[in-house]
C-alpha cells in the first residue's frame, strides 16, 4: 500500500502495533516456512537475496524480507504505535484516528489488519478436560506441550504441519480433517504456485460454491512435499473426521473422514488433469508423471474411522486447535461493514467513503491473501485513493481544475 500511495505520490503514514511482519515473527511455530516458493511468493519488485528461488523462506528470513522491502522504498512505518479507534468527523470530512501515541486526522483510511486477526478456537471441551488447549497461533514447537498423546484439530496447512512435526519428535497424534484442498506440491516438474498461476487460477474472481472456508493443505516444510493424508496414516497419525461434540471426557467425531478425503482426492487429481490438458495444448515438453495420479489404497483409519476418543484413556494432555482466525474490526467505528460484521467493500472500495481494506481473502481474487496478491490489491486501493484526492482538489487553490489524474476506466 505504502508502494503504490508513494509512487503516486500521496503523503501517508503506516502504524503498526508491533513490527515489521509480526505475525510472522512470533506469531506462529518456530519451524514455519513459507507455503510458496521463494520465486512466487513475494512482491514483484524485490526477490529474496538469500534463499533459493525453488526453496521456502523460513519464516524469520521472510519477515527479514518485508524490513527490506519496507527499506527499499522508504516506507514511512511507525512501529509500536497501535490504532484503537477509528471514527468519522462529524460535518467535515476525514477521520479521527486514536492511536497509543496520540490522535492522527486522516482523510483516507485503509484497514490492512491482514486476514488472520482473532484465533478462532470452537466451543467444544470445556476448559481444565484437559491440560493444555491451545490455538495454532500459540504453538511454537514439541517441547512446548506436556508429555503425552496431542489431538491436533484442522487439516489445512497449520494443523497438517504441526501434527507432522509432532508426530516425528515422537509424539502419539489425532488429526482430525475436515473438508480442504490439497493441491500436488509439484507435478511435472513445476511448482503448484506456477499451475495455478498459469491455469488463471490465481485470478480467479469469486470463490467456487463453498470454497470461502475450505482450506487449503500444502507445505514447504522439509523442501516442500504433497500433503497426503494416506502418507500421514502410514508415518503413524491417526485420522478422525471433523471433532463435532465432548460429553463427559469422551470426544465425538464427525463420520466425514473418507468423505472429507475423497473430496480432497478428486480436487488433487483434477488440478492434476487441468495441467496435463494445458500441457498438451500448449505442446510443452514437461515430463510425465503417472504415478501421481495413483492414490493407493485407503488407510484402516479412514476405512473404520474412530467415532470417539476417551481422551484420558488415549493420553490426550493437549488439544491444538488449528481451527482458523475471524476478523476483528472493533477499532473502526465507520459504517464499512455488512449485517453480518463483514467488511462491506468491493476490490477494497468500502461503502464507508475514505476507509478502504486490503488483506482479505477474495478481496478481488484468489490470490487476494497471498503477498503477491495484495500487491495488485492495494495497487487499485491506491489508484482510488488518487482519484478521490483529484476530485476533492478540484477548484481548491492546490489543483485548482486539474483532471482527476489517476482515473481508471
Ligand atoms: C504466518 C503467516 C503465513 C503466511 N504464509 C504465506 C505464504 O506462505 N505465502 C503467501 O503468499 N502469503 C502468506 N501469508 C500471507 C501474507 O504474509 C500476508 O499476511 C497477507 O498477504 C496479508 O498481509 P497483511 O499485511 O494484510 O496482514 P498481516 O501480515 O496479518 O499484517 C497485519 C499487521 O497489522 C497489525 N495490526 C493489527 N491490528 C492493528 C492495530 N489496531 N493497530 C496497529 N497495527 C495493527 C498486526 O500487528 C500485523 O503486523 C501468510 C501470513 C501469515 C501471517
Amino acid at each position: 500500500m505504502s508502494e503504490h500511495l508513494g509512487a503516486h505520490g500521496v503523503p501517508h503514514i503506516v502504524l503498526e502495533r508491533h513490527r515489521i511482519a509480526e505475525r510472522w515473527r512470533s506469531e506462529r511455530w518456530d519451524s514455519l516456512v513459507a507455503n510458496g516458493p521463494a520465486w512466487h511468493d513475494r512482491f514483484p519488485g524485490l526477490e529474496f537475496s538469500d534463499v533459493d528461488p525453488d526453496a521456502f523462506a523460513s519464516k524469520e528470513q521472510v519477515a527479514d524480507y518485508f524490513v527490506a522491502y519496507a527499506e527499499k522504498i522508504g516506507a514511512p512505518i511507525r512501529c509500536g504505535v497501535e490504532v484503537t479507534s477509528v471514527r468519522r468527523h462529524a460535518g467535515r470530512p476525514g477521520f479521527r484516528v486514536e492511536t497509543s501515541e496520540g490522535a492522527i486526522d486522516a482523510r483516507f483510511v485503509v484497514a490492512a489488519t491482514g486476514p488472520f486477526q482473532r484465533p478462532v478456537i470452537p466451543p467444544i471441551v470445556p476448559d481444565g478436560a484437559v491440560p493444555v488447549q491451545i490455538h495454532s497461533s500459540g504453538y511454537r514447537n514439541p517441547e512446548q506441550l506436556p508429555e503425552g498423546t496431542v489431538l491436533v484439530v484442522g487439516g489445512g496447512s497449520s494443523g497438517v504441519q504441526i501434527a507432522d512435526e509432532l508426530r516425528r519428535s515422537g509424539r502419539r497424534v489425532f488429526l482430525s480433517v475436515g473438508p480442504h484442498d490439497r493441491p500436488a506440491r509439484e507435478y511435472r516438474g513445476r511448482d503448484f504456485c506456477w499451475w495455478l498461476g498459469v491455469l488463471g487460477r490465481w485470478d480467479a474472481e469469486t470463490p467456487p460454491r463453498g470454497a470461502e472456508h475450505v482450506t487449503i493443505a500444502v507445505s514447504g516444510a522439509r523442501g516442500g512435499h504433497t500433503v497426503d493424508f494416506r502418507a500421514l496414516a502410514v508415518e503413524g497419525i491417526e485420522l478422525v473426521g471433523l471433532t463435532s461434540s465432548y460429553d463427559d471426557g469422551v470426544l465425538r467425531f464427525a463420520p466425514d473422514l473418507a468423505t472429507n478425503i475423497a473430496l480432497g482426492d478428486a480436487k488433487y487429481l483434477e488440478l492434476l488433469r487441468a495441467a496435463d490438458e494445458y500441457v498438451e495444448r500448449n505442446g510443452l515438453d514437461l515430463p510425465e508423471e503417472p504415478q501421481a495420479h495413483v492414490l493407493g489404497p485407503d488407510p484402516e483409519c479412514v476405512t473404520d474411522p474412530r467415532l470417539e476418543l476417551d481422551l484420558a484413556g488415549a493420553g490426550v494432555t493437549s488439544i491444538v486447535w488449528a481451527t482458523g482466525f475471524a476478523t476483528d474490526y472493533g477499532w473502526l467505528e465507520v459504517d464499512a461493514f455488512d449485517e453480518n460484521g463483514r467488511p462491506d467493500q468491493r476490490r477494497g472500495v468500502s461503502s464507508e467513503p475514505g476507509v478502504y481494506f486490503l488483506g482479505l481473502p477474495w478481496q478481488s481474487r484468489r490470490g487476494s491473501s497471498f503477498i503477491w496478491g495484495v500487491w495488485h490489491d492495494a495497487r487499485y486501493v491506491a489508484d482510488h485513493i488518487t482519484t478521490q484526492r483529484a476530485y476533492l482538489a478540484y477548484g481548491t487553490t492546490d489543483r485548482p481544475g486539474t483532471a482527476p489524474a489517476g482515473r481508471k476506466n
